[in-house]
């Protein structure tokens, strides 16, 4: 059965400026894909509201970022900059994330955002790595609002989430689960990193056999839901653990991250599953492993 895929137009309007590694053609390249996957259901969703960005965000850094795009745009950190689309594409995210939560969470199927720019960098307070918001964090959120009281976020992004780690780490509703390189950007993510219990770091160096990565990976899935059931499922799906990817090392292709979304079906078959895309930056590649995670959530 199809799943359905959320996204809005906005999200591809979004761009941090010529040679950028984070660009349009990102998103387009995995809207093309989909659009001729049989596994996949495309849907606009409408724009998300303000209210769900203030339950994990200030007000001063969402009305920074709204006038900064007002003004045409600019930079926010030495490698995150925002154009006079940004804050509309924060909204469209936003949007299609409530929208795939939502699907999973009455609909009963599992569901993909597929949104850019990516979130898992972005603190409460300040944006960086590429990253305005945290998406899958508003997520977390938007379910835990629906009843959905505990949420494993997965991240296989190859770059630690540290905003997402910053934001939960806290709470222990929320557990959080990291593969990603070390040393790396951002710096964090160590495994002695543990919160309240509830942060499974798995830091890794480059150019091990891909295997182990997911053996590793999935160790610490294993751990976190040990005795330990959750309400729903955000994979912070980041398509730079590829191999080849110009920003990480690791050696992943999409029939791994396929592999380990089949087993987390598996483990957790009454779970609805919700992908957030996170980073990728060869479009191609990436729009091969959102196919492939879709196909495996189908
Ligand atoms: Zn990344």
């Amino acid at each position: 059965m199809a799943i359905p895929v959320f996204s809005h137009p906005d999200c591809l309007a979004h761009d941090p400026g010529p040679g950028h590694p984070e660009t349009p053609a990102r998103l387009a390249a995995v809207l093309a894909r989909l659009r001729v996957e049989p596994s996949a259901r495309l849907v606009e969703a409408p724009p998300g509201d303000r209210d769900a960005l203030r339950r994990v965000h200030p007000e001063a850094h969402l009305a920074e970022l709204e006038e900064l795009s007002r003004a045409g745009g600019g930079s926010v950190s030495l490698d995150t900059c925002a154009n006079g689309a940004s804050w509309a594409a924060v909204l469209g995210a936003t949007g299609a994330l409530a929208a795939a939560i939502e699907a999973a969470h009455a609909g009963g199927t599992h569901s993909f955002a597929a949104v850019r720019p990516p979130g898992h960098h972005a603190l409460a307070n300040r944006a960086m790595g590429f990253c305005l918001v945290n998406n899958v964090v508003v997520g977390a959120r938007e379910a835990q609002r629906l009843g959905r009281d505990r949420i494993l976020i997965i991240d296989w992004d190859v770059h630690h989430g540290n905003g997402t780690q910053a934001l939960v780490e806290a709470d222990p509703t929320v557990r959080y689960v990291s593969l990603h390189q070390h040393p790396w950007y951002p710096g964090t993510g160590l495994a002695e990193e543990r919160g309240v219990g509830n942060i499974f770091n798995v830091p890794r160096g480059p150019g091990a056999p891909a295997d182990r990565y997911v053996e590793d990976l999935w160790s610490a899935i294993v751990a976190a839901t040990d005795r330990w059931v959750p309400d729903l499922v955000l994979l912070s799906a980041g398509y730079d653990a590829l191999a080849g990817d110009p920003l990480g090392g690791f050696t992943l292709e999409p029939a791994d991250l396929a592999g380990l979304t089949e087993r987390l079906r598996e483990r957790l078959p009454m779970v609805p599953i919700v992908g957030v895309l996170e980073g990728g930056y060869r479009p191609a590649r990436v729009a091969e492993g959102v196919a492939a995670t879709v196909r495996a959530l189908a």
